[in-house]
C-alpha cells in the first residue's frame, strides 16, 4: 500500500528493521546515549547549536507537541496571538483556550493566505501580545504559510514566535535564526519518515520558564522534559522502538544529503503528480507557489464522490486524503512524504487517468 495521507508514512525497510533491536529500560544508560543522539540530531537538521537550541522529545503524536509547546512556553502574564486558516492554526486556538491562556485570533477561510496588514493591525491594536503561533505549512489545504513575512513583523515587536512545523519540519526551509523562531514543534512520523510515537519541540533554551514556575500541565511540561534530558534522563516511559526507528530515519536523511535533498526529492513528485493530473483536466485548490512541496490538495473529478475516488484508489494500493470540514466533499490531498519513488507516483497518476476515463 503506497499511503499519500499527511503521515503516518511509508517506511524504508532500514527504518522497520530498527524496531526489532534489542529491549531496553529507559532508566538504563544505552537509552540516554539513544535519546541524546536524537536530540542532537534533531538539531542538526537545520544546523542549530545545542548551547542555545534544544530538542525536546515527547512520547506522543505531533498535537502531543503543539500542546506541550503552547501550554509550556506562553507565561501567565503573556498573551497569545493565534493565526488561523486552517484545522491546524483552530487546534492551536483550542489548546491555549483549554490552558486557559489569554489569547486572541486572527481568522482567515481555510484557503487564505495570511493577511499580513490585518495582522500588522491587530498587533498595534494589541501591543500587550508576547507570543505568535502559526502553523508552517497549513495541512488542511497544503498552504506554506509565508513565515519570511511574518519574522520581522514580530521580532520589531519582540514577539516571540510559536510555529507548528509538524508537517514541514525536514522538508521546508526553516530558518531559525532569520526569521526569529522561538520554538518549533514536529514530529516522527512525517517529513522525517520515522514511525508515529514520538514528537519534539525544538526551542530556545531561554525561551523555558523558570524550573520553579507551576506547569499548567504535568505530562506536556516542556521545562521538566528539557532539564531531566539535558541530564540523559526522562520524566516517564519513552516509546523506547519508535525512538530507535527515528535515530535510523535521521540518520538515513543526513545519508541522503538532509532537508534540501528531501525537499527536491519531495517537489519532483509534486510536480510530476500536478502535471499529471493536470493532463486530465483535475486542478489543484492552490496555485503552484502558495503550495508546499509536502502536500498538494486537488479538487475531485467531475462525477466522482471523495469515497468513491478513495475506495478505487485503495482497491489499486494507494491511499488519498479526504478534505476536512467543508472541504470533505470537494477535495482529496496527496502528500509525496515517506519513503514512496518516482516509479509510486507514475503509477498513481496512470492508475487516476484509468479510473476517470
Ligand atoms: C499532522 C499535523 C499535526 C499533528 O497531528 P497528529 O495527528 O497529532 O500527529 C499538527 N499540525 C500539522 C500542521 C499537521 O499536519
Amino acid at each position: 500500500m503506497i499511503l499519500l495521507n499527511p503521515g503516518p508514512v511509508n517506511l524504508s525497510d532500514r527504518v522497520r528493521n530498527a524496531l526489532l533491536r534489542p529491549d531496553l529500560c529507559h532508566r538504563e544508560v544505552e537509552f540516554s546515549q539513544l535519546q541524546n543522539r536524537i536530540r542532537e540530531q534533531l538539531l542538526q537538521v537545520y544546523g542549530l547549536g545545542s548551547e542555545r537550541w534544544a530538542a525536546v522529545l515527547l512520547t506522543g503524536s505531533g498535537t502531543a507537541a503543539m500542546e506541550a509547546m503552547i501550554s509550556s512556553l506562553v507565561p501567565t502574564d503573556g498573551k497569545l496571538l493565534v493565526i488561523e486558516n486552517g484545522v491546524y492554526g483552530e487546534r492551536l486556538s483550542k489548546i491555549a483556550k483549554i490552558h486557559g491562556i489569554d489569547y486572541i485570533t486572527l481568522s482567515h477561510p481555510w484557503d487564505a493566505e495570511i493577511d499580513i496588514k490585518a495582522l500588522v493591525k491587530l498587533l498595534d491594536e494589541n501591543a500587550d501580545i508576547t507570543h505568535l503561533a502559526v502553523v508552517h505549512h497549513e495541512t488542511t489545504t497544503g498552504r506554506l504559510n509565508n513565515l519570511v513575512e511574518l519574522a520581522p513583523i514580530c521580532q520589531e515587536r519582540r514577539i516571540k514566535l510559536l510555529v507548528d512545523a509538524v508537517s514541514s519540519f525536514g522538508a521546508e526551509e526553516l530558518n531559525f535564526a532569520d526569521w526569529g523562531i522561538t520554538a518549533c514543534a514536529a514530529t516522527a512520523n512525517k517529513c522525517l519518515h520515522g514511525v508515529p510515537g514520538v514528537s519534539f519541540v525544538i526551542l530556545q533554551r531561554d525561551a523555558l520558564p523558570p524550573i520553579d514556575t507551576i506547569p499548567r500541565t504535568l505530562y506536556l511540561d516542556l521545562a521538566t522534559y528539557c532539564q531531566q534530558q539535558d541530564r540523559g534522563g526522562t520524566p516517564f516511559t519513552q516509546s523506547v522502538q519508535t525512538f530507535y526507528a527515528l535515530t535510523e530515519a535521521l540518520q538515513e536523511m543526513v545519508e541522503a544529503g538532509g532537508w534540501r535533498v528531501r525537499h527536491s526529492h519531495y517537489n519532483q513528485l509534486a510536480s510530476l503528480v500536478r502535471d499529471g493530473l493536470a493532463s486530465i483536466g483535475i486542478k489543484p485548490l492552490l496555485p503552484l507557489g502558495s503550495s508546499s512541496v509536502v502536500l498538494n490538495a486537488y479538487y475531485l473529478p467531475d462525477g466522482f464522490s471523495y469515497e468513491e475516488f478513495h475506495d478505487q484508489l485503495k482497491a489499486r494500493d494507494y491511499i488519498i486524503y479526504s478534505g476536512q470540514g467543508n472541504l470533505a466533499q470537494s477535495i482529496f490531498r496527496v502528500s509525496t512524504m515517506g519513503a514512496i519513488t518516482h516509479a509510486d507516483m507514475e503509477r498513481f497518476v496512470g492508475v487516476v487517468k484509468e479510473i476517470i476515463r
